[in-house]
């Protein structure tokens, strides 16, 4: 039991101060959105510009009316731009949201320094005088400030401690800066001290001159945010262009290889198709031609049997009748055949048809070397042309579409595409480079 109490309140001290510095930030940031982005301060009379942005309406009217930019009215934070002086309308919820803020600030800090010239229930301080080292309230600080001698006293927000405002040499107010050595002084480091006829400021001129150039400061920090927000959006316009672009070529390129695989299937089958159809016109022709020569090799062959047998016919009378039945049936024969088409065998045999007649034998040539004499025992050549792909060709085509794709790559990228073989080798080649040049340092 003891234990669980003991845990719970270790708990308890762990957990304060994490979940303090927790709300301490959330104020924080909510301190920040309330800033007018202009005097860096929390809004006073907030107002709103149709572009959604905030400034107090003192901050925003003093822009407008130092500036000299022409006719138009912009946005100090973003640069919208406003042909006609935009009329200045009061944030009334951000109005509402400081000043809830402000008071939730100020019950959570009570004001800790307290008027030191109160005697019975000191009021809270609104002031120290750093030349009396005291805290005031408001009645007192009239009082003090009535006082002509008092006017000059330099007046800061309520401090409970002025020793680091205290020279730690001298123990007096710093109330000077030394633009020599850029440090804060006392009086009499300037009259004994080290400073002694340095150029020296009043703290209070130095704080406001400061001041000013650092409005300045921010203003140029401002417009160069703009600008950079500027930058970023075109920025943002060419991603978003880069994008629907690159979508649109890659659909062309998408369409393209289309079509051209299409017009290759398309071309590929016309090629082959016409291929097949030469070479049934061919072997028809080829096979019309050697049913041709196989009638004409049957006729011969029987015309051989039959000049064999005349041959070998002892009998004078049966031989000349024999010829002559031979003879005669041929010549029934090319009737009936079709002469045109065994011009050779029918061409052969008119030659000779002639019997020799008797007594006149020796006035005519012999049949025999009729025959052999003749030119058209030789058979007509069937030419059937057929072509074929050589390697140069095949290898022309290849290098010329090749080349049409490195044409296409260059268009699209300014330079041809490498090949992923290309780029593995430039690799290789660039680490080679590397080994080499490191070789002298390791060795
Ligand atoms: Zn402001
Ligand atoms: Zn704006
Ligand atoms: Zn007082
Ligand atoms: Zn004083
Ligand atoms: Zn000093
Ligand atoms: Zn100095």
């Amino acid at each position: 039991m003891v234990n669980y109490i003991t845990k719970l309140l270790q708990l308890s001290v762990l957990s304060t101060p994490v979940m303090k510095m927790a709300s301490t930030s959330a104020v924080g940031n909510l301190k920040e959105e309330l800033n007018c982005s202009i005097c860096w301060n929390i809004y006073t009379e907030p107002v709103s510009l149709s572009c959604g942005h905030n400034f107090c309406r003192s901050c925003i009217e003093k822009n407008w009316d130092k500036k000299d930019t022409g006719p138009g009215y912009s946005c100090p934070e973003c640069r919208a731009e406003y042909a006609q002086k935009p009329v200045l309308h009061k944030n009334l919820k951000l109005s509402n949201i400081i000043e809830r803020f402000e008071a939730t600030q100020m019950n959570e800090e009570p004001p800790k320094i307290f008027c030191d010239f109160c005697l019975d229930n000191p009021l809270p301080a609104v002031k120290t005088c750093m030349n009396c080292e005291a805290s005031l309230c408001e009645h007192h600080l009239r009082k003090h400030s009535e006082k002509t001698a008092q006017k000059n006293h330099l007046l800061i927000e309520p401090a409970s401690s002025l020793e680091d405002r205290k020279c730690s040499d001298h123990e007096k107010l710093i109330e000077y800066y030394c633009l020599d050595d850029h440090s804060c002084i006392c009086v009499t480091c300037y009259v004994a001290g080290p400073h002694k006829n340095h150029d020296i400021r009043i703290l209070k001129d130095i704080h406001n001159e400061t001041k000013a150039s650092l409005s300045e400061k921010l203003e140029k920090l401002q417009s160069c945010r703009a600008t950079l927000e500027e930058a970023t959006k075109e920025l943002q316009g060419t991603e978003m262009n880069l994008k629907k672009d690159s979508a649109v070529l890659r659909k062309q390129i998408s369409d393209l290889f289309q079509e051209i695989r299409m017009l290759l299937t398309k071309q590929e089958k016309q090629i082959l198709d016409t291929v097949i159809t030469e070479k049934n016109i061919n072997l028809s022709k080829v096979l019309k031609k050697i049913q041709e020569l196989e009638i004409k090799r049957e006729v011969i062959t029987h015309l051989i049997q039959e000049v064999q047998d005349l041959k070998n016919q002892k009998d004078p009378l049966f031989f000349i009748k024999g010829f002559s039945e031979v003879s005669g049936r041929a010549v029934a024969g090319s009737s009936t055949m079709d002469a045109a088409s065994h011009p050779n065998v029918f061409g052969l045999w008119w030659d000779w048809q002639t019997p020799p007649e008797v007594g006149t034998e020796k006035s005519h040539p012999s049949p025999k070397l009729k025959w052999i004499s003749s030119n058209n025992t030789e058979v007509e050549k069937l030419k059937v042309s057929w072509k074929k792909l050589d390697e140069t060709t095949i290898s022309t085509i290849k290098q010329e579409t090749k080349r049409i794709f490195e044409m296409l790559n260059t268009i699209i990228f300014d330079h041809p595409v490498q090949s992923n073989d290309e780029m593995v080798e430039e690799r290789y080649a660039v680490e080679d480079e590397n080994e080499e040049e490191s070789l002298p340092e390791s060795l």
